[in-house]
C-alpha cells in the first residue's frame, strides 16, 4: 500500500437524534477523554504505522463533541503513525450546535482543513422532528464561524423525505442550503432503519413520510438546482464545486483500502497487514474488520492491551466483485470497464444488454455510467451487473 485512507470514529453525541443507528452515545463525562486517550492509544500502536495517509476523516458521532485540544491530540497521534501525503485532505464532521469561531480556529490550527456540517434542515420543525440539538440559525453561524475561522472547504449535509415535508417545503430548504454557498453538498433520503425511534412510529402509523415519486422529485430538484448554480454531481448523493469533490469518499467509491480507529470504527485492508494486527486471515486479499462498539468496552479493551478487531471476515473473490461494482457505479464518471477486467471481473453480456435496453446505463469513454434515469436504480443496475 503507497497510502490510505485514515477514518477515525468519535462515538460521543449530545443526544440521540430519532432516526440514527450509527454508532453513537448520548454520553459526557469523563469517559469521553478516556476514549479520546485509548483511541491516540490504538493509532499509536497501529500496525500500519509508515503508510502515508491519503486522506483523514474524523467522523461520528460528532467529532466537535470533542474539545478542540482533545481533537489536535488525536491528529497529532494520526500525523505521526500516517503521514499525511501531498496535499491530504483532512476532515472533521461538526455539529452546528457544538462549533463556535474559538473551536473552529483551534482546528485549523491543529491541521484539519474540511469540514461537513451536519445542518440536515433550515426549518426548525423538521429538526425538532429528527430530534436535532442544533436550531436552524445556528446552521448559518455556524457556517459564518467556520468562514472566518479559516476554512475554504466546507460541506453541507441536507436531508430530505423528512415526516411532513412538502415539495414546497423542500425546495426552500435546498435553496437556504445553496445561500450559504457551501463548495460540496452532500443530500440524504431519509431512511428509517430498524432498532431507532423513527422505525417503531412508522410501525405503529405515526410518521407521515412522502411518496415514492414526491421522494423522486425532491431529488431530481436538487440535481437541477445545484448544475444551475455550478455544482458538478460526481456520485448519486454528493455535489461539489470544481476540484471540492471528497477525496476521502471516493476512496471508498473507488474500493481503496483504509483504515479505521476509534470505537465502531470499520477498516479494509489487505490480509497481510491485517494478519499482524491480530494473526488472521494473512492469505485473504482484503479484510474489513469492526472495532469494539461501545465506548467503554473498547476503552477496557485498549487498557487491557487485548484485540480491538471485535468482528473481522476475509473478503471472498465474489463479494469484492459486487462491492466494487456497487460502489464505482456510484459515481457519475461510472467505472472503467478495463479496470474491471484487470480485476478479473467480467460483465456478462445478457445482463449488459438488458440495463441498455430499460435506459439505465450508457457508455461514457471507456467506461458504464448510469444514465439520468438509471440514478433511481443504482442497487438493481448494480446488482444485475455484478
Ligand atoms: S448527530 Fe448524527 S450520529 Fe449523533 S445521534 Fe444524531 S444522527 Fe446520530
Amino acid at each position: 500500500m503507497d497510502s490510505i485512507a485514515v477514518y477515525v470514529h468519535t462515538p460521543f453525541c449530545p443526544s440521540k437524534c430519532g432516526y440514527c443507528d450509527f454508532n453513537s452515545y448520548a454520553m459526557s463525562g469523563e469517559i469521553v477523554e478516556r476514549t479520546t486517550a485509548a483511541t491516540i492509544r490504538e493509532i499509536l500502536q497501529s500496525p500500519l504505522r509508515g503508510i502515508p495517509a491519503k486522506t483523514i476523516f474524523l467522523g461520528g458521532g460528532t467529532p466537535t463533541f470533542l474539545s478542540g485540544e482533545q481533537l489536535h491530540r488525536i491528529l497529532d497521534a494520526i500525523r505521526e503513525v500516517h503521514p499525511p501525503a501531498e496535499g491530504c485532505e483532512i476532515t472533521s464532521e461538526a455539529n452546528p450546535g457544538t462549533v463556535d469561531i474559538p473551536k473552529f480556529s483551534a482546528m485549523i490550527a491543529a491541521g484539519f482543513n474540511r469540514i461537513s456540517l451536519g445542518a440536515q434542515s433550515f426549518v426548525d420543525d423538521d429538526l425538532i422532528r429528527l430530534d436535532r440539538v442544533h436550531k436552524a440559525a445556528e446552521i448559518d453561524r455556524a457556517v459564518t464561524a467556520a468562514r472566518e475561522a479559516g476554512f475554504t472547504n466546507l460541506n453541507l449535509d441536507l436531508m430530505f423525505a423528512l415526516p411532513g415535508q412538502s415539495m414546497q417545503g423542500w425546495r426552500r430548504n435546498l435553496d437556504k442550503a445553496l445561500s450559504l454557498e457551501p463548495d460540496h453538498l452532500s443530500l440524504y433520503c431519509l431512511t428509517i432503519e430498524p432498532n431507532t425511534a423513527f422505525y417503531r412510529q412508522v410501525q405503529r402509523g405515526q410518521l407521515d413520510l412522502p411518496e415514492d415519486d414526491a421522494q423522486v422529485d425532491m431529488y431530481d430538484r436538487c440535481v437541477e438546482q445545484t448544475a444551475k448554480l455550478g455544482f458538478q454531481q460526481y456520485e448519486i448523493s454528493n455535489f461539489a464545486k470544481p476540484g471540492h469533490e471528497c477525496q476521502h469518499n471516493l476512496c471508498y467509491w473507488e474500493s481503496e483500502p483504509y483504515a479505521g480507529y476509534g470505537p465502531g470504527a470499520v477498516g479494509a485492508i489487505p490480509g497481510a497487514a491485517f494478519a499482524a494486527l491480530n494473526g488472521k486471515h494473512a492469505e485473504a486479499t482484503r479484510v474489513r474488520y469492526t472495532n469494539l462498539k461501545h465506548p467503554e468496552r473498547y476503552c477496557a479493551a485498549i487498557e487491557g492491551g487485548q484485540l480491538l478487531a471485535f468482528e473481522s471476515e476475509a473478503l471472498e473473490p465474489e463479494t469484492l466483485r459486487l462491492e466494487r461494482i456497487m460502489l464505482g457505479i456510484r459515481l457519475n464518471q461510472g467505472v472503467r470497464i478495463e479496470a474491471l477486467k484487470t480485476e478479473g471481473i467480467e460483465l456478462g453480456e445478457k445482463s449488459l444488454r438488458k440495463v441498455f435496453e430499460l435506459g439505465w446505463i450508457e457508455p461514457y469513454e471507456e467506461r458504464l455510467k448510469l444514465t439520468a434515469a438509471g440514478r433511481h436504480f443504482c442497487s438493481e443496475v448494480a446488482l444485475e451487473l455484478a
